[in-house]
């Protein structure tokens, strides 16, 4: 059976997904849950984008142990510069750079001739292989480009060094037929592509990210970039756990196989939703809640007689158990850390004393705490930054023949004292003006979603906000039984992260791949 690299860019591509913003804290716990899972590169962002995401780069690039490390570069000297030195630390370093080699890109972004981007590719990957053995190139909007110039491109920077050619779909546009054609062309055409490893970076904007890459592997590609639940620039990208276990089920067929951690990749989908509020649809393949559900009668009578009947795959093989009841109020510290490591958590000690405080006071007042529930808490105060303002209280009075009114007190870090009251449509917009008042600020309320963690009146409500603010977004999140209190606290959170990246200066001049 052929090896299939798996190359995932949930950190990087995933992390481009609109309306998503990880912070340093959240991109190394998922990079952590990544290495469990196995993957075998981690591309962990892109330095230059931000001053944020090359701190980010950095902290992976130092702690993640096994998989290799990625950073992705513009074939320009900054870029290739900053990629190094966020990367330089790791393992087994790879900087991937990358040009447009599509007329329309090279006309209307680049304004560069064939000629042109073709010398320039050459050169990033000569940089680039001055700083690391390991350098892989991406000839932008590939599948929309000439064969016979990417076969001239990919030549070229064989020749010059790359150890990995990415045949990228940026746009979504190529068909599963196509893909397969395309590679096996550049295979028989392109020089010395016999040493390299030959990647694919499909997406979905047609739905066809997971077919495109698994005939790409039919065709002869030797890696896949993917991301987990599938996240990404607008449709996203091929799913990481869709095209594993396809290659899993169907192993026979496609005679390859990844090294991926199967057991893990359950675990992971959560740790991602959660920490990124890109929420999994049921539906979804492999990891939504319904993909293992069965609700036709037939089916269940079949299943209970036999899974196989309906079920090509075991749900407990990429590690989904039964939601049982897992802590209760007497449960003490000890089994509390040991059930979030199970969960894919790695908490500081503070983390974990205030995520532990927090789950002492939700069994008080509720029986059954579920995992869903503790990932939620604990999630919660991951995505937490230094608390620049803290709530001290919030009052509201509301209802059906009274105008909506909040007062609001904070807690500033510098020890001051804020307090304010604001009237407004409904207890949450009255709450919310009364903070934005006493701040001084008015970023936009973009998105707003409140759900229940689980069955009853008394369940934990989850608030997931986006505010725009200082030409940026940041999201927030705030978890409480009482769903005004969840709000204010979610709105916070996204306050306290803008407060806290007014010190950072971040650059703004990058196009993504
Ligand atoms: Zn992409």
């Amino acid at each position: 059976m052929k090896k299939i690299l798996v190359f995932d860019t949930t950190l990087r591509d995933g992390e481009q997904s609109p309306g998503v913003a990880l912070n340093v804290h959240e991109k190394l716990e998922i990079a952590r849950q990544l290495a469990r899972l196995n993957v075998d590169i981690i591309e962990a962002g892109f330095p230059i984008a931000s001053p944020g995401d090359a701190e980010a780069v950095k902290a992976v690039a130092r702690e993640i142990k096994g998989p290799a490390i990625c950073a992705l570069a513009r074939a320009k000297e900054k870029d290739i510069e900053v990629a190094w030195e966020s990367i330089r630390y790791a393992e087994t370093p790879i900087i991937h750079t990358f040009i447009a080699t599509s007329d329309i890109h090279l006309k209307h972004k680049l304004r560069l001739s064939r000629e042109q981007a073709l010398e320039q590719a050459v050169w990033a990957v000569k940089k680039a292989k001055s700083f690391t053995p390991y350098v892989e190139f991406s000839a932008e909007d590939a599948t929309r480009s000439s064969w016979e110039y990417l076969v001239q491109v990919y030549s070229a920077v064989i020749e010059a060094g790359a150890t990995t050619i990415n045949i990228p779909d940026t746009v979504g546009y190529i068909t599963p037929l196509e893909m397969k054609e395309l590679i096996e062309y550049l295979l028989k055409n392109v020089k010395g592509v016999e040493k390299v490893t030959i990647s694919v970076h499909c997406h979905n904007d047609l739905g066809l990210a997971v077919a495109n890459s698994l005939l790409a592997i039919q065709g002869g590609a030797t890696q896949v970039e993917c991301t987990i639940n599938g996240i990404g620039e607008r449709a996203g990208n091929a799913a990481l756990e869709e095209i594993v276990m396809a290659l899993h089920v169907r192993g026979e067929f496609f005679q390859a196989q990844t090294d991926i951690n199967y057991q893990e990749i359950y675990r992971t989908s959560r740790l991602v939703s959660q920490l990124t509020g890109m929420l999994v649809q049921p539906n979804k393949a492999v990891v939504g809640d319904n993909a293992f559900a069965h609700e036709s009668g037939i089916h269940q009578d079949g299943v209970l007689k036999e899974r196989l009947t309906y079920e090509i795959m075991d749900a407990r093989l990429i590690g989904r158990q039964e939601k049982v009841l897992v802590l209760g109020k007497h449960s003490g510290r000890h089994a509390f850390a040991k059930k979030l490591e199970e969960l894919g958590y790695h908490l500081s000690e503070e983390e974990l004393n205030k995520a532990f405080a927090r789950f002492k006071q939700l069994a008080d007042q509720k029986k059954h705490i579920t995992e869903a529930d503790l990932e939620t808490i604990v999630s919660e105060e991951i995505t937490k930054q230094e608390e620049i303002y803290q709530l001290d209280f919030v009052h509201v009075c509301s209802g059906n023949n009274i105008l909506p009114t909040a007062t609001v007190r904070l807690k500033a870090a510098d020890g001051q004292t804020l307090e304010g009251v604001a009237t407004g449509v409904g207890p949450v917009d009255a709450a919310y003006k009364a903070i934005s008042k006493m701040l001084g600020i008015s970023p936009d309320l973009v998105n707003f979603t409140l759900q229940s963690i689980s069955g009853g009146t008394e369940a934990l409500g989850e608030v997931l906000v986006r505010i725009f603010g200082d030409e940026k977004v940041y999201v927030g999140r705030g978890s409480s039984q009482d769903v005004v209190v969840a709000s204010v606290m979610a709105y916070l959170s996204a306050i306290n992260k803008m407060a806290q990246e007014k010190k950072l200066n971040p650059q703004k001049d990058y196009q993504e791949s």
